[in-house]
């Protein structure tokens, strides 16, 4: 089945009870039982809800995955991968991934003796060098945030393999309609469903995908034990949004290409990031690994000073002046002191990522309007 057909089908079945074609709100928090232990296998909301499970499945088929698992966020589906692992057991991660990522594992893992490496994992050979023999879990961001740098996903998963380590590649910002990491080798997908599968900026939410049976079970273990489950309200909102994944990553894809050949154009622009230049580092990988290159865009100003970033930052009106990402309508915003203001000053000017860095997040309104949005900011 093409992936349209899978987007709009994924999971929905016809309510078994009433036909209704949308999967309802199964607001319960309990099940009846016929007799003790005698249920239709829904006991407790906390374990299974019918809601979630429709978007468990829909996340299984659009990440070409067999297992998916959803988490009342992001962090907490990635929380729930770093459950897996014991004491004294090594992590190599990107150098350059989302703050909240970072502060999750410096901050709170590394207080009960999981050890992380960072590296730079554009270059397989870095990640190479980083294993040893308590080297469990390596943990990529491709395109990252928000420097959009391109990790080769097939290469990572061949050195996991040999170091008898898990991969989990963290796909939101490419979504499942770019990038699909289970089918180049990744053991575990990891998404913010916050962004792009939700879409509609309205709902938290993480999940997880996954082949392995034993890893599933591993997985849906922590998730009813540690219980960070979403509600049934937010399942059926990212079913919903899934529902028009394609159609938005078009428009996203085709907005995010004029945009960033538009800034590049632009005199008062100096560097844009975007994974679709054909003179970037990354772009062979990108372009052997992803469908399209997505409206996610970072730049700097030639006039780097403080007033003149925050002056651009203040000014636009179509683009809000938000954090998050991966919704219809278009945001800017200031990595630095926003998104990834939990890295050290120091870290992040180390990995590339300056004071100066202008973020968007190019949503589907008509570029025109957007660029001249952008243009009467940058002025
Ligand atoms: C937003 C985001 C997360 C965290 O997800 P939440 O839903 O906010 O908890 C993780 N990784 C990336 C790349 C993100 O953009």
């Amino acid at each position: 089945m093409k992936l349209a057909t899978k987007i709009i089908h994924a999971g929905a079945e016809p309510d078994p009870s009433t036909g209704a074609i949308m999967t309802p709100i199964y607001q319960t928090s309990t099940y009846v039982q016929e007799a003790p232990g005698v249920n239709k296998g829904y006991e407790y909301a906390r374990s299974q809800n019918p809601t979630r499970k429709a978007l468990e499945d829909a996340y299984a088929i659009i990440e070409n995955a067999k297992y998916g698992l959803a988490f009342s966020s992001g962090v907490a589906a990635t929380d729930s991968v770093i459950k897996l692992l014991n004491p004294g057991d090594e992590v190599i991660a990107a150098n350059d991934m989302y703050g909240g990522s970072y502060r999750l594992f410096t901050k709170v893992w590394e207080r009960y003796n999981i050890k992380f490496i960072y590296v730079d994992t554009t270059h397989a050979a870095n990640v190479k060098a980083a294993v040893t023999v308590n080297t469990k879990l390596i943990w990529v961001e491709t395109p990252t945030n928000p420097l959009m740098n391109i990790t080769d996903i097939g290469a990572i998963a061949h050195i996991a393999k040999s170091a008898g380590a898990l991969l989990c590649v963290d796909n939101t910002f490419a979504s499942p309609y770019l990038q699909n990491p289970i089918n180049l080798g990744a053991d575990i997908v990891m998404h913010s469903a916050t962004k792009y599968l939700g879409g509609h900026s309205d709902v938290i939410q993480g999940c997880l995908m996954m082949n392995d049976a034993d890893l599933r079970e591993k997985l849906f273990f922590i998730q009813k034990s540690c219980g960070a489950v979403p509600g049934p309200m937010d399942c059926f909102l990212v079913l919903r949004g899934i529902k028009t994944l394609h159609v938005r990553m078009k428009q996203h894809c085709e907005n995010g290409k004029k945009i960033a050949y538009w800034l590049r154009a632009n005199p008062k622009v100096d560097k844009v990031y975007w994974p679709g230049f054909k003179d970037n580092t990354g772009y062979a990988v990108a372009k052997k690994q992803m469908r399209d290159f997505g409206g996610m865009i970072s730049f700097e100003l030639k006039n780097e000073s403080d007033n003149e970033v925050k002056r651009v930052l203040s000014s636009t009106h179509l683009f809000s002046l938000a954090e998050s990402l991966g919704g219809v309508e278009s945001l800017i915003n200031h990595p630095a002191s926003m998104t990834h203001a939990s890295i050290p000053k120091e870290e992040r000017i180390k990995n590339g990522l300056s004071d100066g860095l202008i973020r968007l997040s190019v949503g589907i309104e008509d570029a025109d309007d957007l660029i001249e949005d952008l243009n009467k900011a940058i002025g």
